[in-house]
């Protein structure tokens, strides 16, 4: 069985999730932003071992701590899609402005592209590629326990915003409709920010996208 809990980190609280096989207590952290020591806390008072580090997109409050920690644990960087790159290369910039600790500069180890699997211990993940906040923004979709990690791509009640260099709406609206939906109405999501919700309930609700 897969298990997880999100830690919100960040000045943006954002919702880091640390991700879990049951069998073989092998960890996996979406979007390590900051608050790197905190998070190793939480892993170690949940007796796991952190073995990879996954990225939806590589905006500073979901990636700002992924190279250090990897470095730290010598772990490897899985995601996100190649589109991402040039946010990875503006990590230095973006923790400027945004008033972050410095990134430090990272490689993945391993890109991502729409309908690539991931593992962590004995669990399979689904990935699709859900371009429009960022280019290479990916999603985690784990269907035996109807959960997807969709990061800034939807919010209970909102979207992503599309208001940065290669954004593009339409791009994110198709993403949502044609590829978060069909994972299905039961679907509960974890968004980068704030609660959870279902596509269900988003469906009906959202005014970006309700009715769609
Ligand atoms: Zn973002
Ligand atoms: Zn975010």
């Amino acid at each position: 069985m897969l298990q997880y809990l999100t830690v919100p980190v960040t000045p943006f609280q954002q919702n880091c999730s640390i991700l879990w096989c049951d069998a073989t207590h092998e960890a996996a952290l979406i979007d390590p932003g900051g608050e790197i020591d905190r998070l190793q806390a939480e892993v170690q008072r949940l007796g796991l071992k952190l073995t990879q580090l996954w990225l939806t997109h590589a905006h500073i409050d979901h990636a700002g701590g992924t190279g250090e920690l990897a470095e730290r644990l010598g772990l490897p960087i899985i995601g996100p899609h190649s589109g991402d790159q040039f946010w990875i290369d503006g990590l230095p910039m973006q923790s400027q402005r945004f008033g972050f600790a410095p990134a430090q500069h990272f490689t993945p180890t391993r890109w991502l592209t729409d309908g690539d699997t991931v593992t962590v211990g004995q669990e399979t993940v689904q990935v699709r590629h859900c371009p429009g906040h960022t280019p290479g923004h990916v999603v985690f979709h784990a269907p035996q326990i109807d959960r997807a990690f969709v990061g800034d791509v939807l919010f209970a009640g909102s979207i992503g915003r599309t208001d940065f260099p290669q954004s593009n709406h339409q791009q994110l609206i198709d993403s949502i409709t044609q590829r978060l939906w069909p994972m299905g109405d039961q679907t509960v999501f974890i968004p980068g920010h704030g609660p959870e919700s279902t596509f269900g309930r988003e469906r009906r609700s959202n005014p970006y996208v309700g009715g769609t």
